[in-house]
């Protein structure tokens, strides 16, 4: 079987060089033509024999994905549908949004999901398969490409679960870190998990230096669960302590997602329970403005609780911010992305 060459470490290439009667320094210069001279085929490696570049031609693809399509908001974010190329008509979306220091990739981790979280428009997309390592990896390199930026920072946040996806997404991150491949330090990646528990504890133990996001949106169990289904599975209580052993394990501090809905999660009371459930922890809230989806049931709080909300839990010594909404108009926004809305 053909196999994309961008789904390999770099001590994996060698390998897999070595596998086909190879030196495996090989492998450092094919990491450079792909990863610094940006070559898109194997033909352009011209410092490797002619002979090398047809065995690699028969042996691996390179993995280049076109873009279908590209949506621009008044904001300056940009969406793009990829096709992946993966002979099957698989496509997925990404999202570039311009910070003040710099610019971030919020990258898709699966075809689908399988969380069924009720506010979130990747719901209802066919679910097909877990992203592999060299296509979670295209996603930043033809935005850096098609856009021309270097990209600092980025966030598992698009389509997916990147927990459901683990080793793939493992995979993808040690590449996006190598200093011979994208460059980009642990600490500019944020992971976000809907809550899979036994995946955090395994992030714990690895003592992985990305930040971790937690969605939370709730502190009862009944109204977290009819948000998010996979509470039924793993309920607070169980993510608290795993999220408490992440935190002793890792010393590092715990973004808590918490997206508003006028009237469900955004009078004091809630704001009083997250007070509650976090106080003492090494942890921050980060406030989204609910984004509302086609034939959603929640509605977006108003400014005035949202920043009611944020000011009782800064008073009570739990840091909080609200999130900026980026690329709303071209549904690039949180939970917006959802390829159907392109494909028809
Ligand atoms: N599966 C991961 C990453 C996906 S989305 C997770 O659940 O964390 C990234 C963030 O956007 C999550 O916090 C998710 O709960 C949030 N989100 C999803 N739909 C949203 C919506 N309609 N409005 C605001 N935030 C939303």
């Amino acid at each position: 079987m053909i196999k994309n060459i961008k789904n390999y470490s770099l001590d994996e290439l060698k390998e897999e060089l070595q596998k086909i009667g190879e030196k495996s320094y090989r492998a450092t210069q094919i990491y450079e033509w792909i990863y610094s001279k940006r070559v898109k085929s194997f033909d352009e490696m011209t410092n490797l024999s002619i002979d090398l570049r047809e065995k690699l031609k028969n042996n691996f693809s390179i993995g280049n994905f076109g873009i279908v399509k590209k949506l621009e908001s008044v904001d300056g974010t940009k969406k793009y549908l990829f096709d992946i190329n993966d002979g099957k008509g698989n496509l997925i979306e990404s999202v570039l949004m311009q910070y003040h220091h710099g610019f971030t990739v919020c990258v898709s981790s699966q075809i689908g999901c399988r969380m069924g979280c009720k506010f979130c428009a990747s719901t209802g997309i066919k679910f097909e398969r877990g992203l592999f390592p060299g296509e979670i990896v295209e996603q930043i390199l033809a935005i850096e490409e098609d856009a021309k930026i270097k990209i600092s920072n980025i966030v598992f946040m698009g389509i997916g679960e990147p927990l459901d996806n683990y080793d793939n997404v493992m995979k993808a991150i040690e590449i996006i870190n190598n200093p011979k491949a994208l460059n980009i330090g642990a600490r500019h990646i944020s992971l976000s998990t809907s809550g899979i528990v036994p995946r955090i504890y395994d992030l714990a133990d690895k003592n992985m230096q990305c930040t971790l996001s937690i969605s939370l949106h709730s502190t009862n169990n009944e109204k977290r669960s009819e948000m998010m289904p996979i509470n039924k599975v793993y309920p607070i209580e169980e993510l608290m302590k795993a999220c408490k052993y992440y935190i002793e394990k890792t010393n590092k501090r715990i973004s808590f997602e918490y997206a508003l809905a006028k009237s469900e999660n955004d009078n004091l009371k809630d704001a009083d329970e997250l007070v509650k459930l976090l106080k003492g922890m090494l942890a921050h809230v980060n406030l989204i403005p609910i984004n509302e989806i086609k034939d959603g049931k929640y509605t977006k709080s108003t400014n005035e609780n949202i920043i009611r909300f944020r000011d009782y839990l800064n008073e009570k010594g739990i840091v909080a911010t609200i999130r900026r909404e980026l690329g709303s108009d071209i549904e690039a926004a949180c939970g917006q992305l959802r390829k159907q809305n392109l494909e028809s």
